[in-house]
């Protein structure tokens, strides 16, 4: 490393790259079941929206926490999804929903302070504990549990240096959903420290096969430490129009716009009038995404669950399914790096998201139908 950063400032290589390198010099045709987005168009009328906003001179700065019509769509969003009440001071709005994560991070974490988060769990969370010198807390995910966090397992890690505990509910690596009674526990646990902040990460709420999205704010008094993450990457198929809010007390988002002030100024103004057209306009292409995600869930934890030596759960949200691998008798990167290259399926290992996720692979069902079929074929064959 020549500029003796720290480790976890490194620009992590890509996950998909090997993928795509094998692709690219046409190593047999890939099929593609480890992209963490949704291969749907964004729906036409916010395209639009985004356009006419650029052709009517949105091209400018805006303010750092976001334009005040957004704020207000989002503060309205929140308090009819999550029945509390959100004004328009406690958004800040982001490019994706991924900068909440940095921003919430920068402004809690410090040496000396512990962070809980969900192991398997999306990357990050680990490493910007580890960016701001806090000691990153994993919390075991467990299969036996439904991918859903353990409270009594959280009890037993909370301290007194404990300052931030992180949960994501649907989840990903894994789809699994935390069931309104676990939310509960978790939040009558959590009275119980009241200096521990949350950061809700729900980027996946709409994206739901069964049931009511549970969040922890929808419990008294949670809305004064929560943050909560959620965007327009998921739902909207809008990954690459960079668009995310975090929903946090107004003392604290004061300080991470300051941080967006400091880094980013603000997010593009054309892709914020797209989401308020996206938030306030027809969800019928949501409703179609989410149906055809459906469909694929069911195909694919079938035609797992027919493979030897792969056992899988059947998500209750995300676009994600985490199969237990332990029947192939395969560590998890093998078996990830052996289906890519002899059979021409790309997949991650569970270890890409944690420790505790070996002995599983995540598949991404954000691909047709047929490709689904196609790779569960070359997989059962591949195995035997
Ligand atoms: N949170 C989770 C759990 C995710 O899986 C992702 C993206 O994969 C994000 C946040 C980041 O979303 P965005 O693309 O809006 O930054």
């Amino acid at each position: 490393m020549p500029h003796g950063w720290p480790d976890s400032a490194r620009r992590p290589r890509s996950r998909c790259s090997r993928a795509r390198e094998c692709s690219k010099r046409g190593d047999g045709n890939i099929v593609h079941l480890e992209i963490g987005e949704p291969d749907f168009d964004t729906p036409a009328h916010v395209v639009e929206a985004g356009v006419h906003a650029l052709k009517t001179g949105h091209t400018h700065y805006g303010p750092s926490p976001g334009l005040p019509q957004l704020r207000e769509a989002v503060a309205a969003h929140v308090s009819k999804t999550r029945g509390v009440p959100c004004m328009p001071s406690n958004v800040v709005v982001t490019p994706g929903g991924k900068p909440i994560m940095f921003f919430a991070m920068l402004a809690l974490v410090e040496p000396g302070v512990e962070v809980i988060y969900p192991n398997p769990g999306f990357p990050i969370y680990e490493s910007m504990i580890n960016f701001c010198g806090g000691t990153a807390v994993p919390v075991p995910l467990r299969e036996s549990n439904q991918f859903s966090v353990d409270v009594d397992e959280i009890a037993s890690l909370l301290t007194k240096k404990t300052r931030l505990l992180v949960i994501n509910s649907p989840q990903n690596p894994t789809g699994g959903v935390m069931p309104k009674e676990d939310v509960a526990a978790l939040v009558a646990l959590l009275r119980r420290w009241p200096d521990v902040m949350v950061l809700s990460d729900e980027i996946y709420s709409d994206i739901l096969y069964e049931g009511e999205h549970a969040s922890v704010l929808q419990h008294e008094g949670m809305s004064e430490r929560t943050i909560l993450l959620d965007g327009f990457s998921k739902t909207y198929a809008m990954t690459g129009w960079r668009l995310g809010y975090g929903v946090m007390p107004e003392a604290l988002a004061a300080h991470v716009a300051r941080l967006q002030t400091n880094s980013t100024s603000c997010t593009a103004s054309f892709t914020q009038i797209a989401g308020v057209a996206a938030l306030t306009g027809d969800h019928g292409p949501v409703r179609a995404m989410i149906e055809a995600f459906r469909g694929r869930r069911d195909a694919i934890v079938d035609g797992l669950n027919s493979i030897r030596g792969f056992r899988c759960l059947r998500p209750k949200g995300a676009f994600y399914v985490f199969p237990n691998i332990e029947g192939t008798g395969m560590k998890a990167k093998e078996l990830q790096t052996r289906l890519l290259e002899e059979a021409g399926v790309a997949c991650l290992a569970g270890t890409a998201f944690g420790s505790h996720g070996e002995g599983f692979l995540r598949f991404s069902y954000a691909n047709s139908l047929e490709n689904i079929h196609e790779a569960l074929s070359r997989i059962s064959k591949f195995v035997g």
